[in-house]
């Protein structure tokens, strides 16, 4: 899939990430973002012997399995430095679509072949919009306005993270706070961001709708770079 060179990342959206789970190497033309899959906020889905471990806050029933109980997954993405739209756009697939700044994986809006996310499995979301799943703790949905929420995107413009395809993706909000007005299907635009020094680039934000009930998925679309494996 032919893919004309975009604009470089900015550098400076990387210091974002979560420096006890996230290593990131430039390399030229790639980077490469490694992580242990483990984030650096609480969560009923860590062991309770952890001392990030909370009761539960809004999930109401939660999938089998706590972190580090399963098969310890640890997750490498290398990406042009200076992805570019393709020709033609990518459906997602299951399993890590992106890594988030916390070092969490990114998965789309399906939670099974042909199963789009329903409320019975929203009902396992921490506040954090993550759960347990056979390859580990994933994030689907934007994170929730609750007091344990210290650091996690809530309807702002903060970075979420890099999906597989090399773009950044933010928050609901540009930096002026105002919802973008101008995204494509996926969710992209070109504009500039806090990190770009008023350079435009383009980005995904988490769209601004309503999946069901007040879930907001954080990337529903397709991809509108070429996708690279998510090791
Ligand atoms: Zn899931
Ligand atoms: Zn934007």
């Amino acid at each position: 899939m032919p893919t004309a060179p975009g604009k470089a990342t900015p550098l400076s959206a990387f210091d974002e990430f979560n420096p006890n789970s996230v290593t990131i190497s430039f390399d030229g033309d790639e980077i490469t973002i490694s992580s242990t899959g483990f984030p650096n906020h609480t969560t009923p889905y860590w062991q309770e012997t952890d001392s990030l471990y909370i009761e539960p806050v809004v999930a109401i029933a939660q999938t089998p399995g706590r972190m580090g109980s399963h098969r310890d997954r640890s997750h490498t993405l290398t990406v042009p430095a200076a992805p570019g739209l393709a020709v033609r756009s990518t459906a997602t697939s299951l399993g890590a679509i992106g890594i988030a700044v916390t070092g969490v994986p990114i998965f789309n809006d399906s939670e099974g072949p042909g199963r789009p996310l329903e409320e019975k499995i929203a009902e396992t979301f921490d506040y954090a919009g993550g759960h347990v799943g056979p390859s580990g703790y994933h994030y689907h949905s934007e994170s929730m306005d609750v007091p344990e929420n210290t650091t996690l995107s809530h309807d702002d413009e903060k970075l979420i993270g890099i999906m597989a395809d090399g773009f950044l993706i933010y928050g609901r909000r540009e930096m002026d706070g105002s919802y973008p007005s101008d995204l494509d299907e996926s969710g992209g635009h070109l504009g500039a961001t806090q990190h770009s020094n008023g350079e435009e680039f383009y980005h995904y934000h988490i769209v601004n709708e309503y999946y069901f009930g007040n879930l907001i998925v954080l990337f529903g679309g397709d991809f509108m770079g070429s996708p690279n494996t998510i090791l």
